[in-house]
């Protein structure tokens, strides 16, 4: 059975996405900022990530940046999913990450990337190839 790790700080939001990924056969492990985040997906070993951006703690950036640093799981998928992404942030573009989808995304938008996400399974990103391998579509 997959494994995702959701790191979302909204209550209501990371409710609502743990049903849907649930409801999909997938194991979910939630995290309430990046830092809780980085120490589940360091344990736990998920099959990818789903990150919020603004979080307390450690934010979906410092996260992204702290998991592709660890020698362990720095190959594990990432999907960012924020509400507060400004078009032509610059990070977005440099972020080594496989999608970027924005609040509010449509469950089977959601559910679709993270499937393509499962199903390309681990792979390489670094600062000199961000784009996906997979050559999934990033959308901001
Ligand atoms: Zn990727």
């Amino acid at each position: 059975m997959a494994v995702l790790v959701i790191a979302e700080d909204d209550e209501d939001i990371a409710r609502v996405l743990v049903r849907v990924f649930k409801r999909a056969g997938m194991t979910v492990l939630r995290a309430p900022d990046g830092r809780a985040a980085l120490d589940l997906i360091v344990e736990e070993r998920p099959d990818m990530v789903l990150t919020d951006l603004g979080m307390p703690r450690m934010d979906g950036w410092q996260l992204i940046e702290a998991v592709r640093a660890h020698p362990d799981v720095r190959d594990t998928p990432i999907a960012i999913l924020s509400g507060h992404l400004q078009p032509g942030d610059p990070r977005a573009g440099s972020a080594e990450v496989c999608a970027i989808l924005l609040k509010p995304c449509p469950n089977d938008r959601l559910l679709a990337t993270v499937e393509n996400l499962l199903a390309a399974g681990p792979h390489q990103h670094d600062a000199a190839a961000p784009r996906c391998p997979g050559d999934l579509p990033v959308t901001a």
